[in-house]
């Protein structure tokens, strides 16, 4: 029999943990019979695949690849696309405010709304430092790169401030791209850049910052920016250095209308879940991603794509769960392993006790994250434009080489 009044759940924020648990749950029979309605509420009209974000720097890959449209990526769903900015949630009431002033009544939420840039307080900081999370600050960035590129100066100085694993992977794309003319600066305030990686992970990363002729700054802290100059203090010392561009990318933290919910946080402002993923005193709203925190946990889930991805895998069949009265699973992470761009067709693997990289490592990236794109529809596209590419690549290598032989035998016959 089919509900006149489906179960309407809706999905607040489409990234890693939200659409992945929509596409799930989409499969679901609930959801396939109309007897329960899922939608999206996002303020983008794309996804964006975060991870393969530097890849747009160097032109390695485009814009579709890694930022497809949810309109493009829902078509052949039940899923439904609300384009829109969540502003409150009424959990009590089970209703979410929008910011055009609208209100949804939900039976079951999912709460993966994500984190923003953190921002310190360092003199020019936010007037003169560009970050790198968006599309849109993608876009700066290479506005910014073309000026550059295009000026009279010879050498063309960028400073990254954090040294964690975006700092690392940007300031290796950006002195690829900048060639011989770029002079990278990666400022860090630790004794270490990518603090929880492994040894093989830091080793290959020193190596790519070394060969691009990367500066590495650690124990270092920015005082000021200005437009045209960075201060910092090194060694005990102040130093003001000449920079064309500061790109910051030293952390994140909770949405401020997040931490305003009235439910349970942790010190950082995340909010506290059940091991299942359910809020404490709401067990019909899951939360996962980078703005939750499992209550009393033995594990420590970072706050990456692929704890958001294997957490949208349990929230959707938690819900499923709950829809058929059974009983729910407990989250469990498992770390398959880190993965880091270090430069144009150069990454590293880390897995268990193997440690890749160079031309092999961005392979086997490259594939594992074409496996993990969402939709079959959109990762066949991305394979066989990939593929179409390497055929190229080939053909033009064997007419290259023929060339070179017909002429060497012309020669030789003279
Ligand atoms: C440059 C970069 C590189 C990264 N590289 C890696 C990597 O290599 N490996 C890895 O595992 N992780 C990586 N991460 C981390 C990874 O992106 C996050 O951990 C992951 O995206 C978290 O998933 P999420 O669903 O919690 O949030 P997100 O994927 O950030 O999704 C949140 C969504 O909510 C939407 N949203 C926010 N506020 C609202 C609102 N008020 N109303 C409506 N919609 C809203 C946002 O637009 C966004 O689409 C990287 C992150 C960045 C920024």
């Amino acid at each position: 029999m089919i509900n006149k009044n489906p179960i309407r759940i809706f999905i607040l924020g489409g990234g890693f943990g939200g659409l992945y648990t929509a596409l799930q749950l989409s499969r679901s029979s609930w959801v396939q019979s109309g007897k329960c309605e899922i939608a999206i509420v996002e303020r983008n009209d794309h996804f964006l695949f975060t991870p393969l974000l530097y890849e747009l720097i160097t032109g390695e890959l485009q814009r579709w690849v890694i930022a497809p449209s949810y309109q493009k990526l829902l078509a052949q769903t039940p899923v439904k696309f609300c384009r829109n900015t969540v502003k409150h949630i009424n959990f009590n009431d089970r209703q979410v405010a929008l910011e055009n002033g609208d209100q949804l009544s939900y039976d079951y939420l999912v709460l993966g709304v994500g984190t923003e840039n953190r921002w310190v307080d360092i003199p020019g900081l936010k007037t003169h430092a560009l970050t790198f999370r968006t599309l849109d600050d993608v876009e700066r960035l290479q506005g910014q790169i073309h000026l550059l590129e295009k000026s009279d100066s010879r050498c063309l100085r960028v400073a990254v401030i954090g040294g964690g694993p975006s700092g690392v992977e940007l300031s290796c794309k950006l002195a690829d791209r900048l060639g011989q003319r770029g002079e990278v600066i990666l400022i860090e305030r630790g004794t270490q850049i990518l603090k929880g990686f492994s040894q093989g992970v830091r080793s290959a990363s020193y190596r790519a910052l070394g060969n691009r002729r990367v500066q590495v700054y650690l124990q270092t802290n920015v005082k000021a920016i200005n437009a045209n100059s960075i201060t910092i203090t090194r060694h005990e010392q102040e130093v003001i250095i000449p920079i064309h561009q500061v790109i910051w990318v030293a952390g994140t933290q909770s949405i401020p209308w997040i931490t305003r919910l009235g439910v349970q946080y942790n010190e950082q402002g995340k909010i506290l879940t059940g091991s299942s993923l359910q809020l404490i005193d709401y067990p019909n709203v899951f939360a996962l991603g980078d703005i939750a925190e499992i209550y009393h946990s033995t594990q420590t889930i970072p706050n990456t794509a692929q704890a958001a991805y294997q957490q949208a895998n349990c929230v959707a069949k938690n819900l499923v769960a709950i829809l058929e009265g059974k009983k729910l699973k407990s989250f469990r992470y498992s770390h398959l392993g880190d993965m880091l761009t270090l430069g144009k067709y150069s990454a590293v693997v880390s897995s268990y006790f193997l440690n890749i990289d160079g031309l092999l490592g961005f392979v086997i990236r490259a594939l594992a994250y074409i496996f993990r794109l969402p939709t079959r529809r959109h990762k066949i596209q991305v394979l066989r434009n990939l593929l179409q590419k390497v055929l190229l690549k080939v053909r033009w290598f064997f007419r290259w080489r023929l060339t070179q032989f017909l002429s060497q035998r012309s020669a030789k016959n003279y």
